[in-house]
């Protein structure tokens, strides 16, 4: 029986929700001129941030390793901070602190000084170079600035010292693009300049997850460890930001954990790679099939059972291991909990926002727990995005009570404009930058994907994997009590 045929005694399911509809009464809707971001000149609230902060996510994820950005000190504070609020933690990052002169001759002699000073008092065995809106515009020769910033630390500190110190370019034009590109082209410039050789294969798998929390990323280490599969992941950011407070510390500090340099090499003989995020590493996974033959596995990002289910069978495959039974009991645990809640989940009404590979993924959970999504907007535009949640509605039609809709692109503005049009609406999921809408419009939010800054905590805990949807489930169930249940109904639970 299709959910739209359920009988409920000829009230319609839409006119059973005893509790207030999102949009204040006293809305008074907007010019619709004025509501696509496409028919405007300004973006409003939106919905990614700038293309080096993924890239600067990317080199943190490294043992010893340090962002040196060719840029203002703007775009260097505004990292920082984003990533304080993020993880609670310091991030190192370096920058050419470009001023007038550089605006007017060019960024050679910032970077030139400022890789010399950062090797001389940091001593890093990895520096990202990553570029920014300014040094793009101006066209600075990035590789023969760095060429001369080498010759110069040579002749201070000698040849073999500089050899033992890794430099990569990463070009991130933020105007080109959002965080999600730049954590995509630091997956392909590290593997580029690093995994160059093939020599001696093995038996491990590259996994490249994409923007995941410290707690995803633990997550999948957990996974490939049940699985018996050995793995790199590239980048691990889990114990770089989000490292034990051990005295005592040495200075320079550098947190334990990244991945190490050796490791990035060793990708070339992998047997395989994973990128989790097809937008966000699935270029460094294209780079590796392409050059070295190794079989890329690019996506879903494992959110929900079929996901999940999906990334355990590839690796499976792949591997010749067996998934293990203390694997199918967790996922016969996240199960369990879907039918546990499931009245609780079906049928509600949920828009979800963020990176497109997060929303892909979210989408589907929200299907399989029988939610219906009734927007779905990505920040970053993708030529697959609209076709991936095409395909997921298609297999879920059954489940919607109104036509969703998609947003591939576009700012938050235009999202919730669209949303204070809804005539109901039971949940949203995204990241911290939809707050303001969950209070305007009355409607809980489940804090998920990137940045989540307004919480502690979140970077801990897994989306990823059968745990991590188990826990996600538990959040959107409470957070769907605390609003749309009756108090005297809560008590019966
Ligand atoms: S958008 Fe451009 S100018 Fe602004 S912080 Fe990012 S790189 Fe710097």
């Amino acid at each position: 029986m299709r959910l739209r045929e359920i009988p409920t005694d000829g009230i319609p399911y839409d006119r059973l929700c005893v509790e207030k509809i999102p949009a204040a009464p006293e809305y008074i809707p907007r010019d619709p001129e004025l509501v696509p971001a496409s028919n405007r000149s300004v973006v409003i609230n939106p919905n990614r941030i700038c293309m080096p902060i993924g890239a600067m996510w990317a080199v943190l994820g490294i043992h010893r390793a340090i962002p040196f950005v060719q840029g203002a000190q703007g775009c260097t504070t505004y990292a920082r901070y984003t990533f304080c609020r993020i993880f609670k933690e310091p991030a190192t990052i370096a920058t050419a602190s470009f001023h007038e002169d550089a605006a007017v001759f060019g960024g050679r002699k910032n970077v030139v000084e400022g890789i010399r000073n950062l090797v001389v008092r940091y001593w890093p065995e990895v520096i990202g170079v990553v570029t920014t809106c300014s040094s793009e515009i101006m066209g600075d020769d990035m590789v023969s600035f760095l060429k001369e910033a080498r010759a110069r630390l040579s002749r201070e500190i000698g040849k073999e010292k500089v050899e033992e110190i890794s430099v990569v370019l990463i070009n991130t034009p933020s105007f080109a693009g959002s965080h999600v590109e730049g954590y995509d082209r630091a997956s392909r410039a590290f593997l580029e300049s690093l995994a160059t050789t093939r020599d001696v294969p093995s038996e491990r798998v590259n996994i490249i997850p994409g923007m995941l929390y410290p707690g995803d990323i633990r997550e999948i280490k957990h996974l490939l460890r049940e699985m018996g599969v050995g793995g790199t992941i590239l980048f691990d950011i889990s114990d770089t930001l989000d490292a034990p407070l051990n005295p005592p510390q040495e200075i320079p500090y550098y947190p334990p954990g990244g991945t190490p340099v050796s490791g990035i090499r060793q990708m070339a003989n992998a047997r395989a790679t994973f990128a989790l995020q097809p937008h966000a590493g699935g270029s460094g996974a294209r780079y590796l099939e392409r050059k070295f033959g190794i079989p890329a596995f690019i996506g879903p990002v494992p959110i929900g059972v079929a996901a999940t289910d999906a990334f355990l069978q590839n690796l499976s495959r792949i591997t010749g291991r067996e998934i293990p039974a203390s694997l199918r009991d967790e996922r016969g645990r996240l199960v369990d909990a879907m039918a546990d809640t499931l009245h609780h989940t079906m049928m509600k009404r949920v828009a979800i926002f963020g990176d497109p590979d997060v929303v892909i993924g979210m989408t589907r959970f929200a299907c399989e727990l029988g939610m219906t999504p009734v927007a779905v907007s990505s920040g970053t535009p993708s030529r697959t995005f609209e076709g991936e949640i095409e395909s997921i509605f298609r297999e879920y039609r059954e489940l919607f009570l109104a036509e969703p809709r998609v947003f591939n692109g576009g700012d938050l503005f235009e999202f919730e404009e669209y949303l204070k049009t809804l005539p109901r609406l039971d949940l949203i999921l995204g990241h911290s930058k939809g707050v303001d809408i969950s209070r305007e419009l009355e409607v809980p939010l489940v804090r998920v994907g990137f940045p989540i800054y307004d919480r502690f905590g979140y970077q801990k805990k897994p989306v990823v994997g059968y745990h991590g949807a188990e826990l996600l489930l538990y959040e959107i169930v409470n957070e769907l009590l605390d609003y749309r249940y009756p108090d005297d109904r809560t008590q019966q639970l």
